[in-house]
């Protein structure tokens, strides 16, 4: 198959930005040096970037996970085009693509299944999609959102006046604007680039699939301190509304503090979050999955996987009927209505739900 034509744009934009921050960066650092300022400016820059892209573009604006003021929304805007990774409207548009047909070699931007370079860069080489280029038929939403909309129409003025101009003021304002623009401006693309296209690359390949194997996504607790918490990319694939990615509390995820922070200063709203008995259900499902692969080799297979089947549809049952009962609890905490003996059947529906996990537990690890 002859491949589409190469984007000399792009394939320029980070072959130079790449090549003059391996040259450029440590050779000043060895002839000149580089002050706190700089270091700092390329930390909270990064995350400025950074978190503009996962908290602004991913969450907020391809997956309508919360409700963000206006004033947060500009400055993702700014931020976005700091980040250089195309405006908020043509980036949400791919991403919806790719949740609905992730791995789909024709139709998934990104496809993971075409290998590490094209999912982390290369699909950005060539014109692979271009008869979908100015398609934006599946975000007519955001078309309605004004500052989406404004970032699209001025986004070079405004990557140029983030990229060059902000670091350059900085610099000027700390006396040295070289060395400014070489951290702040250059490696902090860099880094930040290649740190947000792992979620495409490195997060589709590395890491453990609690939630679904269905498709190629992974989570990763050490790749989500390289994306700002995106490293939990398994669990969002499949509950791509949630604001959350890392989903315990002690999960790196940046982004989730942000947004939930945010929240508390009235700056957003409506974070939406899966039902806990929906979360449970797939981890479950998929141990249900792994220990039957594990025991289909054995001699008794049928007679365990049915012994294994049992327990698993038990132990969903007593799920669902505990998570409902706290449903019903929490009703009527909200309606003062709460008595003795419904507390009590709470505890019950609880104890016999941890026993029969307890049971889970140690079955499946006897075929593991
Ligand atoms: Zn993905
Ligand atoms: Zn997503």
């Amino acid at each position: 198959m002859k491949k589409p034509p190469i984007i000399w744009l792009n394939v320029s934009l980070f072959a130079i930005t790449f090549l003059s921050a391996v040259i450029l960066v440590p050779w000043r650092g060895i002839v000149h040096g580089y002050g706190a300022s700089e270091w700092i400016a390329f930390i909270v820059l990064a995350f400025a970037s950074g978190l503009s892209i996962t908290a602004g573009y991913h969450r907020l604006w391809s997956h309508k996970a919360y409700k963000a003021h206006p004033a947060v929304r500009f400055i993702y805007a700014l931020g976005g085009a700091l980040a250089l990774q195309n405006s908020a409207l043509h980036w949400a548009s791919d991403h919806r693509v790719h949740h609905k047909h992730v791995d789909d070699n024709d139709k998934d931007p990104y496809s993971a299944k075409m290998g590490f370079w094209y999912s982390h860069i290369g699909w950005m080489l060539r014109e692979y999609q271009s008869q979908r280029y100015h398609d934006y038929q599946n975000v007519r939403d955001l078309q309605n959102d004004h500052i989406v909309m404004w970032q699209h129409k001025h986004y070079l003025a405004l990557v140029l006046l983030m990229n060059i101009g902000l670091p350059a003021l900085l610099g000027w304002l700390n006396g040295d604007v070289l060395s400014m623009l070489l951290m702040a401006g250059l490696l902090r693309l860099v880094v930040v680039h290649h740190c947000t296209f792992f979620i495409n690359s490195l997060a589709h390949v590395w890491g453990s699939q609690p939630y679904t194997d269905k498709n190629t996504a992974r989570d990763n607790g050490f790749l989500a301190m390289l994306t700002y918490g995106e490293g939990y990319h398994n669990f969002h694939h499949i509950f791509e509304n949630d604001y959350r990615n890392g989903i315990r509390w002690w999960h790196y995820d940046p982004t989730k503090w942000l947004i939930k922070s945010l929240s508390w200063l009235g700056l957003a709203k409506d974070l939406r979050t899966s039902p806990q008995e929906r979360i449970e259900s797939a981890r479950l499902q998929m141990q249900l999955l792994r220990t039957k692969r594990k025991v289909n080799n054995l001699p008794n297979a049928d007679e365990i996987i049915e012994k294994i089947q049992a327990e698993y549809e038990l132990l969903k049952l007593h799920l669902m009927d505990y998570y409902q009962a706290q449903k019903t609890l929490l009703e009527a905490k909200r309606k003062q209505l709460v008595d003795q003996q419904l507390l009590q059947q709470v505890e019950e529906l609880k104890a016999r739900f941890l026993v029969q996990q307890k049971h889970w537990r140690s079955l499946t690890a006897t075929y593991s």
